[in-house]
């Protein structure tokens, strides 16, 4: 079974956590897949690896989204996954530390899915696939600027959606919990740092939020994604699903 035999997948930050275990999934389920990630030689080497192809890409940098994109081709699906996090008191969050993270998390899926709907539309079907997170969903403390860019995605999310209905390409978010990454192992070790906890209390702390009690695995993101990229899919549009263990209940 390919469901997504002569598909070609994009997948921003595919090098490593939940890009890479949703470029794996795509790939199995039979699509071409390429990965990005900014060091040139680094994506390279870890697609030929996987398998697949590599491109150098920072979703920050029009030109580079601009580049990454035509040497591309047309691309089907398009996983808006690279992102970046840090925990700051909000009083603490300087402007330059609030832009890269508004500039990585909001603004890179708009270049991205902007460079990718043309090819979409000509193609007639298409699948964009926002990552984004509960903190797109809900207020989480000392994570002012990463809430207000996950749920900023969430909204280009709906009003993409809204603005492609008559077409067939669809446009969803998933929203995970805490991932077992390494952007999760980072939230551990400024817990560790801040707080003097051991990395067992840090996880702890974290993995209460979550009503399972565990961190999410990055294949159960990659399923999740997987499964809105299904041809079967194509009436769920505009929706932000919550991968994170009923973390979020919204509906
Ligand atoms: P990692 O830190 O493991 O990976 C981040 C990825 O983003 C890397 O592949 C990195 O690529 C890429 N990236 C970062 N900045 C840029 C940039 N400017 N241009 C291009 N690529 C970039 O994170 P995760 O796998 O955990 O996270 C993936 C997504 O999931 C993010 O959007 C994150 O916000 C979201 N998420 C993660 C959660 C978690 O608990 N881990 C929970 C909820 C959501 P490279 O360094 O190779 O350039």
């Amino acid at each position: 079974m390919n469901p997504l035999s002569g598909r070609h997948a994009l997948v921003t930050g595919g090098g490593r956590g939940i890009g890479a275990a949703v470029a794996r999934r795509l790939a199995e389920l039979g699509a071409e897949v390429t990965i990005t990630g900014r060091d040139e030689g680094r994506i390279r080497d870890v697609a030929e690896a996987a398998g697949l192809r590599g491109l150098a890409l920072d979703v920050t940098d029009p030109e580079s989204v601009a580049a990454a994109f035509a040497a591309a081709g047309p691309v089907h699906i398009l996983v808006n996954n690279a992102g970046i996090a840090k925990a700051v008191p909000f009083l603490k969050t300087d402007p330059g530390q609030w832009g890269d993270i508004l500039r990585t998390d909001l603004t890179g899926p708009f270049l991205c899915t902007q460079a990718a709907l043309p090819g979409m539309l000509a193609a007639g079907w298409g699948r964009v696939v926002n990552i984004a997170s509960t903190a797109g969903l809900k207020g989480l403390a000392y994570c002012a600027a990463y809430c207000a860019a996950k749920h900023g995605l969430i909204g280009l999310t709906r009003a993409l959606a809204a603005e492609l209905a008559t077409k067939p390409v669809t446009v969803n978010a998933i929203c995970p919990g805490y991932v077992d990454t390494g952007m999760t192992e980072q939230t551990l070790r400024t817990i560790m740092n801040r707080t003097g906890r051991s990395r067992e209390q840090a996880l702890a702390e974290i993995t209460a939020g979550n009503p399972q009690g565990r961190l999410i695995t990055p294949e159960e993101v990659a399923e999740a994604v997987a499964w809105l990229c299904l041809p079967g899919s194509g009436s769920v549009t505009g929706q932000s699903i919550a991968v994170a263990g009923g973390e979020v209940m919204v509906g």
